[in-house]
């Protein structure tokens, strides 16, 4: 008695950033495989495509699992030849022809239920009113510091006064209709976060603003690793779950001070805060799963491992699901690039999830009950509770 099936359990994406369907549309519709992969999407985000060559790229996309399965599946969908051109040319007439009905059409198919939108990136910021209209699915924001502090920092005249800056900022997006908040610091200065005194933090500002504003770990980071203990304040007045990118990211990732390992004593001294590690830690998974086993209050984000490992989904998602409370991890896809992202990841989060599950319950760990209340929990409710959406 192994079959389980997810089949119709709503999907709610926890990790994935807006779009607007006139950019998507204006992209080179060729191009639509080489930015849904790992590659191509990073190469996208950090600008450097031109260095690498567009022929190189397509090679490497060709030779990728993800755009394989993308290709096929998305042709199945739409009726046409599963080959390069053909797939370009009838995605853009059928997204073209009429954005809503085609993305209706796709969320559907996957199950997509709803969204939880970092709106740091793309920057400048998409518009999240005009997202709302033009997602066809409900959208819940999350709103990112890291862009704040750059536009209070230039009106601030002292490090107190952007730290309240920012602490008002967060209390008006709460107030408005942000459900957490997400810092990307391990694009900044680094994960290893330290208590950082009033008086350090105000002369580094000084130092830090006459320098230009560089990303130095002697200037900056004493005011980044300060501001961060403010935003934990607000997001437990609040009521704020707040994201942390954690892991990998594209080059301008600070690879050095990424890791879970390196938020420990920081999350230590916020014990009570709940805290999403997105991306998990990848690829330092392992480690996230240990972070999220011995931390009560820190949850597993899976977007990276989904949909990007492919061929290796299975194994990653024993692990996370293997190691960490099942009810702290959080289905998201970080897509970034274009919405078919959020379809395809879906639809390979949850077979890969039904046959975890499956083997769970062939293995003696789980009943059937059970392994599809994890699913449910995994693909959406966990997200939901999470963050007060239930
Ligand atoms: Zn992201």
């Amino acid at each position: 008695m192994t079959s389980l099936s997810l089949k119709g359990v709503p999907v709610v994406d926890a990790h994935m950033h807006p779009w607007s369907n006139d950019a998507v549309l204006g992209r080179d519709p060729d191009g639509f495989l080489d930015r849904i992969t790992m590659m191509g999407m990073c190469l996208l985000s950090s600008g450097l495509v031109e260095r690498v060559g567009a022929s190189h790229l397509r090679e490497m996309t060709d030779a990728t699992p993800l755009a394989m399965t993308m290709a096929r599946r998305l042709a199945d969908h739409l009726g046409c030849e599963p080959t390069r051109e053909a797939l370009s040319a009838a995605r853009h007439a059928a997204y073209s022809a009429d954005p809503a009905a085609y993305l209706s059409g796709l969320w559907t198919d996957c199950g997509l239920a709803g969204l939880v939108c970092d709106e740091g990136y793309p920057q400048p910021p998409i518009d999240m009113a005009r997202f709302r209209q033009e997602a066809q699915v409900p959208v819940h924001r999350v709103f990112r510091i890291e862009p704040a502090i750059t536009a209070l920092r230039e009106t601030a005249t002292t490090y107190d006064e952007l730290e309240d800056a920012l602490a008002a900022a967060c209390e008006e997006a709460a107030a408005a209709d942000a459900v957490a908040f997400k810092t990307v610091l391990a694009y900044r200065t680094g994960l290893d976060v330290v208590e950082t005194s009033a008086s350090d933090a105000r002369a580094a500002f000084g130092r830090w603003r006459a320098a230009g504003w560089p990303e130095s770990r002697t200037d900056a980071k004493p005011v980044r690793d300060r501001l961060l203990h403010r935003v934990f304040a607000v997001a437990k007045q609040t009521d704020r779950p707040v994201h942390i990118h954690c892991g990998g990211g594209d080059a301008e990732i600070v690879l050095a001070h990424a890791r879970a390992q390196d938020l420990v004593p920081f999350l230590t001294a916020h014990l009570d805060q709940p805290v999403v590690l997105i991306h998990s830690g990848q690829p330092w998974l392992a480690e996230g799963a240990y972070v999220a086993q011995i931390l009560p209050r820190v949850y597993l984000e899976l977007s990276i491992t989904m949909p990007w490992s492919s061929l290796a989904l299975d194994q990653l998602l024993e692990l996370l699901l293997g190691v960490a409370p099942t009810n702290k991890v959080l289905y998201g896809s970080d897509e970034s690039s274009d919405p078919e992202v959020l379809w395809l990841s879906a639809q390979v989060g949850r077979e890969a999830l039904e046959r975890v599950l499956r083997r769970g319950i062939r293995r003696r760990w789980l009943d059937r009950d059970q392994a599809r209340k994890i699913g449910e929990g995994v693909l959406g409710g966990n997200v939901l509770r999470l963050h007060g959406l239930a």
